[in-house]
């Protein structure tokens, strides 16, 4: 269907490339907006715009930050320093921080190994895991990361890459719905899940 002016459509396609949003839903948003006032629309668009700028990633964790410096995680004098959390993306981090169960750091792999979509080593944020492992005081390397195939291959391969560099690599212990990853799992189970994490062999 091409009924509506090229902006609108453009609108609606852009809308439709989130997350379990289909065009019906798109087109309903798009519409919604429309009714809002001039300056509102400026407003959000001109939000938009800004984010490559305004919102850059930790140079320690790759959490997102608002000035380039290390981010509010990375600089909390209260959280455990020896412990880091291997997560795959933003979603993740921010599940298991509501979740109040983890006091440690994070770090964000921002993807996983995929042999099929050709997405290797240096596609993952590696350089500075390696870095902060190198700089000693991590204790504990807790993978949790997702429970379908690539996840489970990606943990083993950072199982294999930071072995004896470490004490201890962990995975959260079983409790996370059968194929599902961290990000659907309500917070009573990250705690569970984390608070009984498993050695990685
Ligand atoms: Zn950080």
């Amino acid at each position: 269907m091409r009924d509506y002016p090229a902006d609108l459509e453009e609108m609606i396609e852009q809308i439709r490339r989130l997350p379990g949003v289909g065009r019906r839903s798109a087109e309903r948003m798009a519409l919604a907006m429309l009714k809002w006032p001039a300056d509102n629309l400026r407003a959000f668009g001109g939000l938009i715009g800004r984010l490559p700028e305004s919102l850059v990633r930790c140079p320690v964790c790759g959490n997102l930050t608002g000035d380039g410096e290390e981010c509010p995680i990375c600089s909390d004098p209260g959280r455990d320093r020896s412990l880091i959390c291997v997560v795959e993306d933003l979603a993740q981090l921010y599940t298991v921080e509501k979740s109040g169960s983890f006091r440690g750091l994070y770090h964000i792999l921002g993807g996983k190994l995929s042999p099929l979509d050709n997405r290797t080593e240096a596609d993952l944020n590696l350089e500075s895991l390696t870095l902060r492992i190198a700089s000693g005081g991590v204790k504990e390397l807790i993978i949790a990361l997702g429970s379908d195939v690539e996840s489970r291959g990606t943990s083993y391969f950072l199982a294999e890459k930071y072995r004896g560099r470490v004490e201890k690599i962990t995975v959260p212990a079983q409790g996370l719905p059968a194929g599902a990853s961290l990000n659907y799992a309500d917070g009573a189970t990250i705690a569970a899940a984390l608070s009984h994490r498993q050695m990685l062999d």
